[in-house]
């Protein structure tokens, strides 16, 4: 068979994706997550430099799959009960090319160093979306604060900052929270890392009020995931105003994920959390949120609750990508929609997904909704709004200020217009189709690659 020139080139970039996936794969064995989060990054930014040698030369994508380095500790606590129990903790510092480390830590019974690789590599690409100076890293424990009392959860996050207090610092690596990490547990290690050091610095965001945190942080992912919806919907000529709209989670994201898409006059009419999902025709309106909020935040109850008190379904089990809708947000954890879920929603009408949690929908789901030629935003663009306050808590912070509500409102609405702005930029293929996941890519990269660029090789 003759190949024709066209052919060739898309062969030839195949070949380079699949063998630096070969080499990617030996080198990080058995760690699926992360394999994932860099062959769908790798897919975007191989054919972009192919016409780029120096990109090549200098072997920029593959320095950046690589982290810079990776801390694991161990964690010793002591239960109510008085037993010695024994965690493992984790900061993976991935690339500070373009500012301090900075991405969340979560506490989950599920987290492995792939988990925490594929997070802290995603982290970098968005923290560069942002426009703001930060680098990337993730990190966490497979502590599982389900089911602890106050007063464990408070030993274990002490004794998990004794050691991480040595790997950060406001200019080194400044966490934040993430799933199972929220405004207490936040609260115990940043009075911890001040016992250690007698400083008052800002080395966590996500802080609360009185000690440094910043307006809307807590609001800020869910919102900004639904601003990112909105500006797609926009180019479209259409608003949110009247969807049908899925959200999965009930934590932090989706909670206000909900909050904004009610606000602008959507309907969202599914939530869930790791026992299955409910299904409320009627929507989620603001007080049956406020009863999710205080269920979630302060009684750490369970999803059902919400079907018993209002008398709607709940499904066991079940993730809620079978329900007939017009919008998705998948705001609760990593790879929670497949292939098939993908399908079905778009046989059931959905014609637009905003990504809340990181990286939800697998490969083959990402695929199905490109080919139907849906609108999807990746979580690296689609979620940044958070980590962007989180920027801005840093700044507020380094000067001592805090800003106003109103102020922070608007630099978080245009942060995510610009992210928006530029995925249509790097993103747009020649038949009109915005592919939002090439364009967050690129837009992404090319800011940690020139800097990575000015340094030489290091
Ligand atoms: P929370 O801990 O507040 O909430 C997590 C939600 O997801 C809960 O409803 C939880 O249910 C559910 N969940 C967790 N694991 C699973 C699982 N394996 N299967 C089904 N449901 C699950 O976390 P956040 O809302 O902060 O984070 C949600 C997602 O958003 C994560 O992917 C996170 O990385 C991402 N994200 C968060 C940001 C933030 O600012 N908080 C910023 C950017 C991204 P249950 O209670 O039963 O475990």
């Amino acid at each position: 068979m003759i190949l024709k020139r066209a052919d060739y080139d898309m062969n030839d970039l195949n070949q380079k994706l699949e063998s630096f996936i070969a080499g990617l794969k030996r080198r990080n064995p058995g760690e699926q997550e992360f394999h994932q989060a860099v062959y769908e990054v790798a897919s975007s930014i191989i054919p972009y430099i192919a016409n780029k040698p120096i990109y090549q030369d200098m072997q920029i994508l593959e320095r950046l799959s690589e982290p810079d380095r990776v801390i694991i500790f161990r964690v010793c606590w002591q239960d109510d009960k008085g037993n010695i129990r024994t965690q493992r903790g984790y900061r993976v510092q991935h690339n500070n090319s373009i500012g301090p480390y900075k991405g969340g830590l979560r506490f989950h019974p599920n987290v492995t160093l792939s988990i925490l690789k594929f997070l802290a590599f995603e982290q970098t690409f968005k923290n560069s979306l942002t426009g703001l100076p930060m680098g990337g890293a993730k990190g966490g424990s497979d502590f599982n604060p389900k089911g602890k009392s106050s007063n464990e959860v408070m030993r274990f996050c002490q004794s998990f900052m004794t050691e991480l207090s040595r790997h950060i610092g406001p200019n080194k690596d400044v966490p934040a929270g993430d799933i199972g990490v929220g405004a207490r547990e936040i609260g115990y290690m940043f009075g911890q890392h001040k016992r250690l050091s007698n400083e008052f610095t800002g080395i966590l965001t996500g802080k609360g009020m009185e000690f440094g945190g910043s307006p809307i942080r807590t609001e800020a992912t869910g919102y900004g995931t639904v601003y990112m919806m909105n500006d797609m919907l926009d180019v479209k000529g259409q608003t949110i105003e009247g969807k049908i709209c899925l959200v999965s989670g009930s934590g932090n994201v989706a909670q206000y994920a909900i909050e904004k898409a009610t606000q602008l006059g959507a309907k969202v009419v599914t939530m869930s959390d790791s026992s299955g999902f409910i299904y409320d025709p009627d929507g989620i309106d603001a007080d049956k949120l406020a009863f999710i909020v205080d269920l979630k935040t302060n009684k750490r109850g369970r999803i059902k609750e919400y079907a018993d008190e209002y008398g709607v379904e709940f499904h066991q089990g079940k993730r809620p990508w079978g329900v007939p809708c017009d919008l998705v947000f998948p705001c609760a954890t990593q790879n929670e929609i497949n292939g098939k879920e993908a399908a079905t929603l778009i046989k059931n009408g959905c014609y637009a997904v905003s990504e809340g949690a990181n990286m939800p929908t697998e490969l083959d789901g990402i695929r199905i909704f490109q080919e139907a030629k849906i609108m999807f935003a990746p979580s690296k663009a689609a979620n940044a709004g958070g980590v962007a306050v989180s920027g801005l808590e840093m700044s507020q912070n380094s000067t001592r200020i805090t800003w106003k509500e109103e102020e922070l409102q608007v630099l978080l609405r245009d942060i995510m217009k610009k992210i928006h702005d530029n995925c249509v930029e790097y993103g747009r293929e020649s038949d009109d189709y915005v592919n939002y996941l090439k364009g967050s890519n690129i837009a992404g990269f090319i800011k940690v690659a020139d800097a990575m660029l000015a340094y030489g090789v290091l």
